[in-house]
């Protein structure tokens, strides 16, 4: 996703008034009537139109005269509100290159005045299977409307209270900045994705630790659900961090065991083939957790003392509510791992829910639905696949400046603090 920030320098406050309204009128619109726009955004002499027209120029709106006269937000337009609320908020003045891109979002550096560099996660959810996710009766049912705002400002959310949740118990983390909409800010982890690591001075002590956080995690009463070598950081020093939690469930999930287990097999088989592992030698001291393991070495899920609800207090705090909390216990979430412990770069694509019952019902508008879907389904692929090659080329182009013992593997990039800063938003 291009993010040309030097449009909103040229953006002004009906601009921002005119596209506020349209995020308004998506909360039960999929298309927001144009007259609802302007009544939403009341501008003096119907000056709506005009500012609709530069808006749709700039890609921030979608037209759709289909069925009546309508817009919607694009992503850039939903990026633009939330980078704007930031902004004003002073979390922070500029944004930067690009360091990640993922199926389901994409990884910005962004600074603040005084130059310190953090990281910006624009959540992408249901980018690439509208349908998926709209089969998901249990996470939209007191929805009047789905859409893609939603689902990836819950993300958002649930990263943001669950980062904040863990630092607050000590768990190896970005630092939890600041979030709105579908936009999270955090620390900039100096280190790389594990994957592009190919040597490691202490493996049996890196193994160790990521066990340890699996277990530790599990006792406050959490499953990671994607816990692989895409999704911990780590440093020269070999300081291990974990990100990526928007498919975080509970230890009381019904699938829980089998998340657990796919978590550590995940790790088991990474260890194993790219460091050459002997797992006999290490696994009987998994940080300082007292837990059972089987004769392979694989801690087990049911001897772990596991105390739900844990976490609950700092989940409320960040906003995250009981309701959500609900709503993403019900989720099946997929493993970028898969059954050879192959790690599969285009996960996050939720399941098919547990709705199969109501699924016949309403079914004139699931067409029509559908089919916009698809409709939706193949532009989102064709501007993701678009997005890839950029990123890859980018990442082709990138690899000759990164000094490191690593060669360049994932879609994500070195983190730099000496990244050049592209565009200054200071000027709002
Ligand atoms: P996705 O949901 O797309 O998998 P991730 O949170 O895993 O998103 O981020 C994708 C990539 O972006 C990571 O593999 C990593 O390279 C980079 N990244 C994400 N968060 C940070 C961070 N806080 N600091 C540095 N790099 C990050
Ligand atoms: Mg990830």
């Amino acid at each position: 996703m291009k993010l040309d920030v030097d449009v909103l320098r040229y953006l002004s406050k009906e601009d921002f008034r005119v596209l506020t309204a349209v995020e308004m009128g998506m909360r039960n619109h999929e298309i927001v009537p144009s007259d609802l726009i302007d009544r939403i955004a009341s501008l003096k002499h119907g000056g709506t139109y005009k500012v609709l027209k530069n808006l749709l120029k700039h890609k921030l709106l979608h037209h759709d005269s289909s069925k009546y006269d309508g817009f919607r937000l694009t992503y850039l337009g939903y990026d633009f509100l939330a980078i704007k609320t930031m902004v004003n908020r002073g979390v922070f003045t500029a944004v930067g290159r690009q360091i990640g891109v993922g199926k389901e979002s994409d990884i910005f550096e962004v600074a603040r005045e005084d130059g310190t560099v953090m990281a910006m996660k624009l959540h992408r959810l249901g980018r690439t299977s509208f349908r998926a996710v709209k089969s998901k009766r249990d996470y939209l049912r007191h929805r009047s409307s789905y859409n893609w705002l939603y689902l990836s400002r819950l993300a958002a959310l649930k990263e943001f209270a669950f980062m904040k949740a863990l630092e607050e118990h000590g768990f190896p983390v970005p630092n939890a900045v600041d979030c709105n909409r579908h936009c999270v800010v955090m620390s900039l982890i100096q280190g790389y994705p594990l994957v592009q690591v190919k040597q490691l001075q202490n493996p049996e002590t890196v193994f160790e630790t990521i066990l340890g956080l699996i277990v530790r995690l599990a006792e406050h009463g959490l499953i990671h659900c994607d816990f692989n070598e895409f999704n911990i950081m780590i440093d020269d020093d070999e300081k291990v961090t974990m990100i990526d939690f928007p498919q975080m469930v509970s230890v009381s999930h019904r699938n829980a065991q089998m998340y657990f287990d796919r978590d550590i097999e995940c790790i088991f088989k990474f260890f194993g083939k790219r460091f050459n592992l002997s797992f006999e030698e290490c696994s009987d001291d998994i940080d300082d957790s007292e837990v059972d393991t089987d004769e392979s070495g694989r801690p087990s899920f049911s001897s772990i003392t596991k105390t739900t609800g844990f976490l609950d207090k700092e989940l409320a705090a960040s906003g995250f509510t009981r309701k959500d909390q609900d709503d993403i216990q019900k989720e099946e979430p997929t493993s970028s791992c898969n059954e050879e412990g192959q790690v599969d770069q285009n996960h996050h694509t939720p399941e098919a829910g547990q709705g199969g019952d109501s699924e016949s019902q309403n079914s004139s508008n699931e067409e029509e639905d559908n089919q916009n879907a698809d409709e939706n389904d193949a532009e989102l692929m064709k501007s993701l696949a678009k997005q890839r090659r950029r990123a890859m080329a980018a990442a082709r182009k990138g690899r000759k400046n990164i000094a490191s013992r690593n060669s360049y593997k994932d879609k994500g990039g070195k983190s730099s603090n000496n990244s050049k800063i592209q565009k200054q938003l200071s000027s709002w």
